[in-house]
């Protein structure tokens, strides 16, 4: 599949994430490198909490950020999860409630990119991982 944007980049700064992630608890560290349709990257680690409902993933950490700098088109995401100080061995699928974070401002074509390394990687769709979703049109 021929993307737009620098995969392996935007890969590689979801891997460095991981570096920013709060995990006390799991130890499960994840990193997401979000792409704007302006080109700048935004990443963000997973924060946990005592409180464990209070735990906010990678990929939101990310998109609220943009999202609070004034960014509301994205291009794409990549996530990269696994034990803290060890490359990750699975795939970091995104959690529901950020699927649905992501149909709120995923812009045509946006992409979701799951990784393990700069180089083994998978690129979907939003509708391949939230089939049938809710989003704005929904309620107008
Ligand atoms: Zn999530």
């Amino acid at each position: 599949m021929k993307l737009e944007f620098d995969t392996e980049k935007l890969v590689k700064a979801a891997l460095e994430a991981r570096q920013m992630a709060y995990t006390p608890y799991s130890h499960y560290t994840v990193g997401a490198a979000l792409l704007t349709a302006e080109g700048e990257i935004f990443q963000g680690g997973n924060i946990e909490n005592a409180s464990y409902g209070a735990t906010n993933c990678a990929e939101r950490t990310a998109i609220f950020k943009a999202v609070s700098e004034s960014r509301r088109r994205f291009l794409a995401i990549a996530v990269a999860g696994g034990m803290e100080g060890q490359e990750p061995v699975d795939y970091a699928y995104p959690c529901g409630i950020c699927r649905q974070v992501m149909k709120e401002f995923a812009g045509e074509g946006f992409r979701i990119i799951v990784a393990k390394s700069a180089s083994d990687y998978q690129v979907y769709t939003l509708e391949e991982l939230l089939p049938h979703g809710f989003g704005g049109e929904s309620i107008q």
